[in-house]
């Protein structure tokens, strides 16, 4: 049976970071993927923003990845001339009460090692003047970029290294053997072969391909529960040159304004349960958005919002339940050696993805 000493099982942001980091530090990779295409999942259903690390839990490995995984990316990003830009963001108290909710974001920030400038009205009013604004804080690292240009580099560099990529070939099945882990790999020519290391970078396949490899201990697979994100495009120009976020509800962001690298706006994701994978855009969602973007911009016309597209976030907490962090899962927490789980990749995955390589290739 063939060998091979590592496979990446996925080629989203996260997979193809992997995939780098390992060439680069020398292993011989092969990376497989379900679809046709790199980065056809949630790489490119999000809001490219490159996170400055505000407001996960201290100690936490999104806090700690997405800080150190800011700065990797910007500088990989001027590097390899990955389209990017480094355009600030706002978060906005729209009325004096949520000036205690804004101070709490703040010190969340500084905790985590991010320093955020403290804004009043006026000086707010004068960097946008068409927002609402009691009061603000402004992220100067806080950025965007082409999440499909990254991963062609990413992509790129592995590829220079030595990784091979293989397309249309979903990882189907797993077996626990004394010398690794056996293989079995569908699509157009359906193959199994031996692999010392196996890293399960599977985004929203990530708990159904831990589920399929013999030997894994069930009770150590978080659930996967699917909360989608809806955005809504702005016909005409921008109304800020900066990100707007208004102040957030427990672990989700609110409805706020990003910018593409074309400087297109458009608002989301908000955020929905659902029992299914299903990128329909809702019209009637606008309603919501509507209301909830006048607030920080009382201007919107009427009838300006158009659907756009869908996300979905790969959570392994519920309804209710408290934010959860990365899951980076080896033998000591599942049973199978060789075996690295990834689960729960929601955001900031893009923008920690060069961390969260660095972090998975060191415990090779
Ligand atoms: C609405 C939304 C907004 C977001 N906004 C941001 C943001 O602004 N900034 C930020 O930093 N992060 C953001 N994120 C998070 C970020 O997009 C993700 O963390 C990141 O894209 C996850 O990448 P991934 O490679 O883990 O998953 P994916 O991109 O989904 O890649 C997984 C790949 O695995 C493949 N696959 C699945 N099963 C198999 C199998 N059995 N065999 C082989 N291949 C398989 C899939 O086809 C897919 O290509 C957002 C997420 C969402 C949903």
């Amino acid at each position: 049976m063939e060998r091979v000493e590592c496979v990446v099982a996925g080629a989203g942001v996260v997979g193809l970071a992997v995939a780098r980091a390992l060439a680069r530090a020398g292993h011989e990779v092969v990376i497989l993927e379900a679809e046709d295409r790199i980065g056809t999942g949630i790489s490119s259903r999000n809001s490219e923003v490159v996170h400055a690390g505000i407001y996960y839990g201290k100690d936490s490995l999104k806090a700690a990845l997405c800080v150190s995984g800011n700065r990797l990316l910007y500088d990989y990003c001027a590097a390899r001339c990955v389209p990017h830009q480094r355009c600030g963001k706002l978060i906005v108290a729209t009325e004096e009460n949520q000036i205690g909710a804004l101070l709490k974001v703040q010190a969340q920030a500084s905790a985590n090692g991010v320093e955020l400038e403290w804004l009043d009205s006026s000086t707010a009013l004068s960097m946008e003047p068409r927002l609402r604004c009691a009061a603000a804080l402004h992220s100067p690292s806080t950025g965007i970029v082409d999440s499909h240009g990254l991963m062609r580099a990413l992509l790129l560099d592995a590829e220079q290294k030595g990784a091979l990529l293989v397309l249309r070939s979903p990882l189907l099945q797993g077996y626990a053997h004394p010398e690794g882990i056996i293989l079995e790999v569908g699509g157009d020519e359906p193959t199994s072969f031996l692999a010392d290391r196996v890293f399960n970078c599977a985004g929203l396949g990530a708990q159904a391909l831990a589920g399929s490899i013999e030997g894994i201990r069930p009770e150590a697979i978080p659930p996967l529960r699917l909360s989608k994100g809806t955005y809504f495009s702005l016909s005409g120009p921008a109304p800020f040159s900066r990100l707007v976020y208004p102040v957030p509800v427990s672990d989700w962001l609110g409805v706020h304004l990003t910018l593409d690298l074309a400087g297109q706006a458009r608002f989301g994701p908000d955020a929905e349960w659902v029992d299914a994978i299903d990128y329909a855009v809702d019209p009637a969602r606008a309603e919501g958005f509507y209301a909830a973007v006048r607030r920080y911009w009382p201007g919107l016309p009427d009838d300006s919002l158009q659907p756009a597209y869908a996300g979905i976030r790969p959570k392994i907490q519920g309804p209710g339940e408290p934010m959860r962090d990365f899951l980076i899962q080896g033998e000591d927490g599942h049973g199978v050696p060789g075996l690295i789980n990834l689960f729960g990749i929601d955001s900031p995955g893009l923008t920690a993805c060069l961390a969260l390589a660095q972090h998975v290739v060191a415990r090779v």
